[in-house]
């Protein structure tokens, strides 16, 4: 199977989704059962959309002339896969706030992707992206499945989902690497007794699981940027702001400053150096490294993030292979850098000084 690969992507990490139950009062404690069965049920669909062809292409002429097609179903707090349809590539907006928020943001993610990097949708060929909303009951998540994006209207801890183009960015981005890079990027089979769940197939783990939740990250991030016309000193770098309850936090991770738990949330366990790496690593406390050289890279380079930094990381991460390494990310960015500019070029010594920084490396 040509794209077979399921990404194991929701937006809030199984460790925080844990550290907001467990500071939960008793009252909110059957929602996170109920979180753990709609996220059993999601990882299910994972595996049963890597057996599919994903995104269909749209028949005839209507094809070579849309560079993308959105697609929103409502669930109703359902979970059978995709729902009912409300919203259709072009159609009007409808009552419901977050299908609407689903295809606006999805809309300015493809355009950033269209625009910026010439890439016609998920694929490069003009897919259909679908997205549900309504996910179960008070699920507090939001996922690409492998097929399509899934939305939930979460609790009292988290939501916003919908409304969140950073996050919206982060999980189509998923879809982008899965055709980006034939086998996935760090996706590995989790042995039967390192399940979370029973279903449980596949995860994202390593270095190279890393880099492709940094990757998300980073276009997310830049997708923010360019959307409000920020610079890269003006822009926050925080990602997944305004979804956590005041009393938890402010964001899920910072670009500019990964562990900063002033500017995330209560126990943020990124780090931004090699120095506290450790092989076994959660891929969202990793992630921080590869993160936090791309914001450095772009602040020694300055103006918009996506013009110089996010071309020299979209051309060279889609040249990783499935088990890339820190140091391979660190050495394709160094070569797309130097053969864009030029070898010593300021575009190369700021990517390298950026790896280096980080401690990928010498
Ligand atoms: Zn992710």
């Amino acid at each position: 199977m040509k794209h077979a690969y399921r990404c194991a992507c929701f937006a809030v990490p199984a460790k925080l989704a844990r550290k907001l139950a467990s500071r939960a009062q008793a009252s909110e404690q059957h929602q996170l059962h109920g979180h753990i069965e709609a996220a059993a049920r999601l990882r299910t669909l994972r595996g049963v959309a890597s057996t599919r062809a994903t995104h269909p292409a749209l028949p005839g002429a209507q094809a070579s002339e849309l560079n993308y097609q959105r697609v929103v179903f409502d669930l109703a707090q359902g979970v059978d896969l995709p729902g009912h349809p409300v919203r259709d590539e072009g159609g009007k907006p409808v009552p419901d706030a977050a299908a609407n928020h689903v295809y606006d943001n999805t809309g300015i993610t493809l355009d950033f992707y269209l625009k910026v990097f010439g890439r016609r949708s998920i694929d490069n060929c003009g897919s259909r992206v679908e997205s549900s909303v309504h996910f179960g009951q008070n699920f507090g998540n939001a996922m690409w499945t492998g097929k399509s994006m899934v939305y939930g209207d979460g609790d009292q801890n988290v939501s916003g989902f919908p409304a969140a183009l950073d996050i919206i960015a982060h999980e189509l981005t998923h879809g982008v690497t899965q055709h980006m890079i034939k086998g996935g990027l760090g996706v590995v089979p989790v042995a039967p007794k390192d399940r979370e769940f029973k279903e449980q197939t596949h995860d994202l783990r390593g270095q190279s699981g890393a880099l492709n939740e940094s990757f998300s990250d980073v276009v997310g991030s830049m997708v923010k940027q360019w959307h409000a016309g920020q610079d890269v000193t003006k822009a926050n770098w925080l990602l997944g702001e305004h979804l956590l309850a005041a009393r938890h936090g402010r964001a899920i991770r910072s670009l500019k400053d990964p562990g900063n738990r002033a500017l995330t949330w209560y126990e943020d366990e990124q780090y931004k150096s090699m120095d506290d790496y450790a092989d076994g690593a959660d891929v969202h406390d990793s992630s921080g490294v590869p993160n936090h050289a791309f914001y450095l890279a772009a602040q020694h380079l300055g103006g918009f993030s996506w013009e110089k930094t996010g071309a020299i990381w979209y051309e060279a991460f889609a040249k990783l292979t499935p088990a890339a390494t820190f140091k391979d990310a660190a050495r394709v960015t160094r070569q797309v850098a130097s053969q864009r500019f030029g070898v010593g070029s300021k575009e190369h010594k700021a990517v390298t000084s950026a790896w280096q920084a980080v401690k990928v490396i010498t």
